[in-house]
């Protein structure tokens, strides 16, 4: 297993609020499955509920422990609204499979809350409208364009003038796209509901418990551990986030450094909806709110993948998080009482990597997530659930290596 990173530094919010356990064992001896998970991250929480909800035995291992890498570290956004706008997705893969990989994004977050919802895990879900600011990246023009173009493809979208977003929401830019049905909640808390609902119905967990190598043959995978113990599986999901594996071809895939911080409960009432923020810029700027009234900031990514010099750029990167908050907000106490970095994957066209490993007919996986990482997590599981299931699902075209 080739990469290893240092995903986060900092104190992420999502640590001031506690969450459930979830047993983990520490892996003495060989152990076989159905399926065998690499990651305890969300991705490997959705895929274990998703996997044992269909009768699958399953073994998930992780070498840091569930919920410690760039899940911990997420502002958690849950958007239907790819990074890429779908007007530049269209440019780049074609207007069908633009549109395609859009309403699949719509469509995973209402199976997703549908499904915490179904299995009753308190993870602070609740619904957000949001607001797409005219940036330097795109204008009022553009945002018209691509408010149209959603349309099209049957995604409501609304354009916002200057003078309505002021009206409605107090802020001033040139216009905005308003969405509606977004996801807001605690990314730790629906990682520990799904994990433990899987456990439930039997999955195992061993952690710390690091994959070294994956071999396959035509009848089983086997992977190795750091340990010693070995795993024995009819199919392999990789689930490791950011950190890739030997076998997965990465050629399309490079990492960042991104930024965030979130201040104390505010006092006063927040802006309208307490809908979500993100500007149309380079570099961007998001905001959300948690249940309990602090405000999220999160951006100033970085093109490079140099942790220690991440991590020196924090201080510097807060303060000007804090700033720009403040001058969308003024009435804000923008003072950061968490200040995070972290690691982020993204690819060409924003796109992820989901399905079969090339020439590897027993291994999948997931990789490739940026800002929408958790609603790609989200359709990760439900095409990794058919196809291990020897079904297609209808968008793994889309998604395939
Ligand atoms: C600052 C920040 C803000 C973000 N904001 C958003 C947002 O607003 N909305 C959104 O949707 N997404 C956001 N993301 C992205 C989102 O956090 C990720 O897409 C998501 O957490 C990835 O989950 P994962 O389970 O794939 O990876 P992880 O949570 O990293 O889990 C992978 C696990 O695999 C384990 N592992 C790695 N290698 C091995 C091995 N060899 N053996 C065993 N275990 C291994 C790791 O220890 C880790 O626990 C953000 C990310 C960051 C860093």
């Amino acid at each position: 297993m080739r990469r290893q990173l240092d995903l986060r530094t900092g104190r992420p919010v999502w640590f001031a609020y506690r969450v459930p356990s979830v047993h983990t064992a520490k892996l003495t001896r060989d152990v076989k499955a159905d399926v065998a998970i690499l990651g305890m991250g969300i991705s490997g929480a959705l895929i274990a509920e998703a996997l044992t909800a269909r009768g699958h035995s399953v073994v998930a291992i992780d070498r840091r422990g569930p919920m410690k890498g760039s899940t911990a570290a997420t502002t958690a956004l849950v958007q239907f609204e790819i990074d890429q706008p779908l007007t530049t997705l269209s440019g780049m893969i074609g207007r069908t499979k633009a549109e395609q990989a859009w309403r699949r994004s719509r469509l995973s977050i209402e199976s997703l809350a549908a499904r915490i919802q179904e299995l009753g895990i308190r993870c602070g879900l609740d619904r957000r409208p949001s607001l797409y600011l005219a940036g330097n990246f795109f204008g009022s023009g553009e945002l018209r364009d691509e408010a149209e173009a959603r349309q099209r493809a049957g995604i409501h979208a609304t354009y916002l003038t200057a003078t309505q977003l002021k009206e409605q929401f107090g802020i001033e830019r040139a216009g905005a796209i308003l969405s509606h049905g977004n996801l807001t909640l605690d990314p730790r808390k629906l990682t520990a509901g799904m994990l433990r609902n899987a456990l439930m119905r039997g999955a195992r967990y061993y952690a710390p418990a690091e994959a070294t190598e994956i071999s396959d043959s035509k009848d089983e995978v086997v992977v190795a551990t750091k340990d010693g113990p070995t795993i024995t599986a009819n199919q392999v999901v990789v689930a490791t986030g950011y950190e890739l594996t030997d076998i997965v071809p990465a050629a399309k895939h490079r990492i960042i450094s991104t930024f965030a911080i979130a201040t104390r409960p505010q006092p006063r009432r927040l802006w309208p909806d307490e809908a979500f923020i993100w500007e149309a810029s380079d570099p961007y700027l998001y905001i959300r709110a948690t249940g309990d009234g602090r405000v999220i900031c999160g951006g100033e990514d970085e093109d490079f993948s140099d942790e220690a010099h991440r991590d020196e750029l924090i201080e510097a990167k807060s303060a000007r998080l804090s700033q720009k908050l403040a001058r969308l907000f003024p009435d804000l106490d923008t003072e950061p009482q968490f200040a995070w970095a972290g690691s982020f994957g993204t690819t060409t066209t924003g796109l992820p990597y989901i399905g079969r490993v090339p020439r590897h007919p027993r291994v999948l996986a997931v990789m490739g997530y940026g800002g929408n990482g958790i609603s790609y997590s989200q359709v990760a599981s439900e095409v990794v659930a058919s196809a291990i299931q020897g079904r297609e699902d209808s968008d793994a075209r889309l998604f395939a290596f």
